[in-house]
C-alpha cells in the first residue's frame, strides 16, 4: 500500500517515527504550523519553528524516501494576543514560497474567541493574497459544534475564496455534514483519545461518502499514533472495502486536494 499522512507534527516525532512511516507505505506527509506543546515566548520562536519545518523537517523524511510539505500560520491556541499574532504573521512572506511550503494553515479556533477569530480571518486573507490553499483546525471535544459554525460563518462573508481549496480538518460525525455541504473538503483526525477511531471514521465514510474528505494521524507531542492512517486502512480492509476505495481515501483524495498548491509533487 501506498499512502499520504496529510496532517502529522513530526516536530515533536523520532527519526523512528519517519522509519515506521516509510516501511508502512508513506510517500509524502504534510506538517501543519500548530503548537509545540508549549507556547513559545517570542517571535522569535515561530521564526525557527518555520525554519524546522521548511529546511530540517524535510531532510529528516527524505533520508527514509518520504516527502515532507508543511503548511505556515500561527496556530489559534497562541494567537488571542492579536499584537504578538501579527508579529509571526509578518514572518509568514519570508517563508511562503519555500519549496515545501502548501499554502496557510492549521489556522482556526481553539477557545472561540474574537481575537481567534480576527487572527482567522487574516490568514484566510494571506491564503487569498498568494492564492493558495487552506488548512483548518476545529476546536476539541464541546467547543467543536460552535466554532465549527463560526468558522463557516466567517469563511462565507470571503466572496472571492474557492471552497474546493479549503479542508477544515478534526471532522467528526456532528459536523462533517456541515463541512461537506457547504463545499468544503474535510478531514478526518484518527486519535487514540478524542477525535476519531478507525471504526468511527470508516463509518463517517459509509454515512457521508468518500468525495472530498481524507483521514490523518495527527500525530503530536500527546497520546496519538503515526500508524494510525496505514491501521484504518487495515480495518477498511477487513470491513470488506474494495483495495481501489482504500486507494482513493488514503491516496488519490489528499492528492487531490493537495496538487491544488503549486509546490505539491510527488
Ligand atoms: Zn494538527
Amino acid at each position: 500500500m501506498r499512502y499520504i499522512e496529510p496532517h502529522a507534527h513530526m516536530v515533536s516525532r523520532t527519526t523512528d517515527d519517519y522509519e515506521r512511516l516509510a516501511l508502512a507505505g508513506c510517500e509524502a506527509l504534510c506538517e501543519p504550523a500548530f503548537w509545540a506543546g508549549f507556547d513559545r515566548s517570542s517571535a522569535d520562536g515561530f521564526y525557527d519553528y518555520f525554519r524546522q519545518l521548511t529546511e530540517y523537517e524535510p531532510r529528516r523524511a527524505a533520508r527514509f524516501g518520504i516527502k515532507h510539505f508543511c503548511w505556515l500560520c500561527i496556530n489559534p491556541k497562541e494567537a488571542d494576543d492579536t499584537v504578538f499574532a501579527r508579529e509571526v504573521m509578518s514572518l509568514i512572506p519570508q517563508f511562503i514560497e519555500r519549496e515545501n511550503v502548501l499554502g496557510i494553515g492549521e489556522i482556526g479556533l481553539n477557545k472561540n474567541t474574537r481575537s481567534e477569530l480576527k487572527i482567522f480571518e487574516e490568514h484566510v486573507q494571506i491564503a487569498l493574497d498568494y492564492d493558495l490553499p487552506v488548512l483548518i483546525h476545529t476546536p476539541h471535544l464541546e467547543d467543536k459544534l460552535k466554532g465549527t459554525k463560526l468558522i463557516l460563518d466567517s469563511l462565507a462573508s470571503f466572496s472571492k475564496l474557492d471552497r474546493s481549496k479549503v479542508i477544515i480538518d478534526h471532522v467528526e460525525e456532528h459536523t462533517v455534514a456541515q463541512v461537506l455541504d457547504a463545499g468544503f473538503w474535510a478531514g478526518m483526525t484518527l486519535y487514540p483519545e478524542s477525535k476519531c477511531t478507525p471504526n468511527r471514521a470508516i463509518d463517517i465514510l459509509e454515512t457521508y461518502g468518500t468525495e472530498r474528505i481524507w483521514m490523518n494521524s495527527a500525530c503530536d507531542w500527546g497520546v496519538s499514533d503515526p500508524m494510525a492512517v496505514p491501521k484504518c486502512a487495515l480495518e477498511m480492509r477487513r470491513r470488506r472495502h474494495t483495495p481501489e476505495l482504500i486507494n482513493k481515501i488514503v491516496f488519490e483524495n489528499p492528492k487531490q486536494f493537495l496538487s491544488q498548491s503549486p509546490r505539491f509533487k510527488l
